[in-house]
């Protein structure tokens, strides 16, 4: 197994592994670790090169530094990608992946992403202890997704308390788009509260079973943005918010957990122009990192203590539009500048990180 580094401007540690015996060829970039180590997934993608896999791990690690510090998880921002075809997994590569995980003594701390599986982090586990997000019966803190949900339930308080000046759902029209493992537990929590649920997604088996057991309204996917509403919800796939569907948006606020749903960071700042309030997608889906943060607690992981600070979204929330509102930007760079403020206070040395 050959390690090299390769040096990055602005991150900690860049490292590659070639290893010929198991077909190895990965690299994992740590960004910054001032809060704490480096936590994110790893993901396996058949990429062109290795310039396209170093491009994707560069900016995932120092998404997850934001994300992590935001959340206020004491912990980093790290990244791990295997270049290959998901196809191609065997027991030898992840083992290998194990040990070039090790390699790193805790500096990073991998966990799942695209096309990586309970069983793969198994085997990863195998080689390093510097793996989160096991089963519970491995000792970890499970599926992250219910998580998620009541974190963005939470955050969307905020959101309501911002838009409408109350942060009760009651009578409020919610349209989610993707009713997967997140949006659809999503669904059940806000129409608890009060809420009118609105579903659309590209599964109609799934919209139409969700809707006949909870009574939601539902829309195709295809006309969804058709439909007047409070707040929408991406909760199914990336860059939702762009050039095309911003004109057609019939809402208030936009709070939902897909991840970077700002086709271009530019925007963020059309929503704000046009008086739409957006919950930084970092910020709002935050709840899953947070439960796996708290695997990593000297005594294990505790679910009590974790939901309590899951529940603190609609707290990182409400401090990014106060940003917001006093440096007149948009939340989604409000949400960067609480990140940053965060990593600065921590490079003090009188900095300390509480769970
Ligand atoms: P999921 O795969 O369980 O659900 C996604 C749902 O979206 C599915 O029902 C799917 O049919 C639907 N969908 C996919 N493409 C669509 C499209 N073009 N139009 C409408 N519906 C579509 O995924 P999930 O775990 O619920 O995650 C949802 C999103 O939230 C993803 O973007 C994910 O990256 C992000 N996210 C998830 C978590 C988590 O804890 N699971 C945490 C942070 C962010």
């Amino acid at each position: 197994m050959q390690i090299s580094e390769i040096r990055v401007d602005g991150y900690e540690k860049v490292v590659r592994c070639k290893d010929p015996a198991s077909g190895l060829h990965a690299l994992i970039a740590v960004h910054d670790t001032t809060l704490g180590p480096a936590l994110g997934g790893m993901r396996m993608l058949p990429y062109a090169n290795e310039e396209e896999a170093l491009f994707d791990v560069l900016r995932l690690s120092k998404g997850m530094t934001y994300k992590s510090a935001v959340a206020d998880t004491g912990l980093g921002g790290g990244k791990s990608v295997i270049l290959g075809d998901a196809k191609l997994k065997s027991p030898a590569l992840f083992k290998a992946m194990g040990a070039f995980v090790d390699s790193l003594g805790g500096k990073y701390i991998t966990a799942e992403d695209m096309n990586i599986g309970v069983a793969d982090l198994e085997l990863v586990r195998s080689a390093t202890k510097w793996v989160t997000g096991l089963s519970r019966d491995a000792g970890g803190s499970g599926n992250p997704s219910p998580y998620t949900a009541r974190g963005a339930f939470h955050g969307m308080r905020a959101v309501m308390e911002e838009a409408f000046g109350s942060p009760s759902f009651k009578g409020r029209r919610v349209l989610i788009q993707g009713v997967g493992a997140v949006g659809g537990r999503l669904a059940e929590l806000l129409k608890e509260a009060g809420a009118h649920v609105i579903i659309c997604d590209i599964n109609e088996a799934r919209v139409a079973e969700l809707s006949k057991k909870h009574g939601y309204e539902s829309v195709a996917d295809a006309t969804h943005l058709d439909v007047a509403c409070d707040v929408y919800s991406p909760c199914a796939r990336g860059a939702t918010i762009n050039d095309t569907t911003i004109p057609k948006l019939k809402c208030k606020a936009i709070a939902g957990v897909a991840n970077n749903q700002l086709h271009e960071p530019r925007h963020g700042d059309i929503l704000r122009q046009k008086g739409i309030l957006y919950a930084p997608d970092y910020v709002i889906n935050a709840g899953g990192i947070i439960n796996v943060s708290f695997e990593l607690l000297p005594g294990g992981y505790d679910e009590a203590k974790a939901v309590a600070k899951i529940d603190r979204v609609y707290d990182n929330l409400v401090q990014v539009f106060q940003i917001a509102r006093e440096q007149k930007v948009s939340t989604h760079i409000a949400a960067d500048r609480l990140a940053e403020r965060r990593i600065a206070a921590g490079k003090t040395p009188a900095a300390t990180t509480k769970k």
